[in-house]
């Protein structure tokens, strides 16, 4: 018989338990399920979504940092076998559990990795088709954004050069033990056929994030160190804050700067 005994929330390990059955399984509901045999869930904790996403036929991997909640997992869902992994999702080569394969992503995030999280993805995306799951609602909303809009940044641009990027439910702070201090938002990502970008991608995250870093000023001062030629600097979209530039227009940008000389 597994004990009873609860996991202790660590407050460094971001962990918030869900307490809502019906949210975690609305969350496991999230992924298509289509062209991947393997999900990688991120920091189970006590197991409320892997339980709804074992019920799935698809195989089900669990990486968690916290030795705590492995040994609970163990425990309690005995049919996960050797698919528990006890390490640090930032840190962990994942091709030692997926071997080059397909897999999607899920969970309900610690909050305090949010963004290297989504970075980490972005770096392996070639394996990543599919991503769901929790964060601050404010992050969830940032990732998804469009153009025009205040909360439209780095976060925004990178990933939906990559993914296209839906919002689909607020969840109160209130169904999590213990409460954190902002409400959370669900998200999917679903990758786009073509996940390589037209121009150099180093020099696309430098180009989007020196422009971000300075968001009021126009591209022409934010974008000074990259020593740009007068003619290219006479090109309207310079005038332009970062604000205002889609994914695409970040993406010529980028490709303008490559081709300056
Ligand atoms: N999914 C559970 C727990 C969410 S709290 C639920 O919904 O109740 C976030 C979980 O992520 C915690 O269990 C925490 O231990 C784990 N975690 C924190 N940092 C991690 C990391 N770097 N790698 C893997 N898991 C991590």
């Amino acid at each position: 018989m597994p004990s009873n005994k609860q996991v202790r929330a660590k407050k460094h390990l971001g962990q918030h338990f869900l307490k809502d059955e019906n949210i975690a399984q609305k969350i496991a509901n999230t992924l298509s399920l289509n062209s991947y045999k393997d999900i990688l869930e991120i920091g189970p904790g006590m197991g409320v979504l892997t339980k709804y996403l074992l019920e799935k036929k698809t195989s089900i991997h669990v990486i968690e940092i916290d030795s705590e909640s492995v040994s609970y997992l163990k425990n309690h869902y005995p049919q996960l076998e050797n698919r528990i992994y006890e390490e640090d999702f930032l840190k962990y080569d994942l091709n030692k559990i997926f071997n080059g394969r397909s897999f999607a992503i899920t969970g309900n995030f610690p909050y305090n990795i949010s963004s290297q999280i989504v970075f980490k993805t972005l770096e392996i995306r070639s394996q990543v088709p599919e991503f769901s799951g929790m964060f601050q609602k404010e992050v969830a909303q940032r990732i998804c954004s469009k153009e025009g809009s205040k909360i439209y940044g780095i976060l925004s641009v990178l990933t939906q050069a990559f993914y296209e990027a839906e919002y689909l439910f607020t969840v109160p702070s209130s169904v999590f033990n213990p409460p954190p201090k902002v409400d959370s938002g669900v998200l999917i990502l679903k990758r786009k056929e073509n996940y390589l970008l037209p121009c150099d991608e180093q020099l696309f995250y430098k180009v989007v994030k020196t422009g971000f870093q300075q968001r009021r000023k126009t591209l022409r001062n934010s974008l000074k160190i990259f020593n740009l030629s007068d003619n290219l600097k006479a090109n309207a979209i310079f005038g332009k804050r970062p604000e205002q530039l889609s994914v695409t227009d970040f993406i010529n940008l980028t490709a303008l700067i490559q081709n300056d000389n």
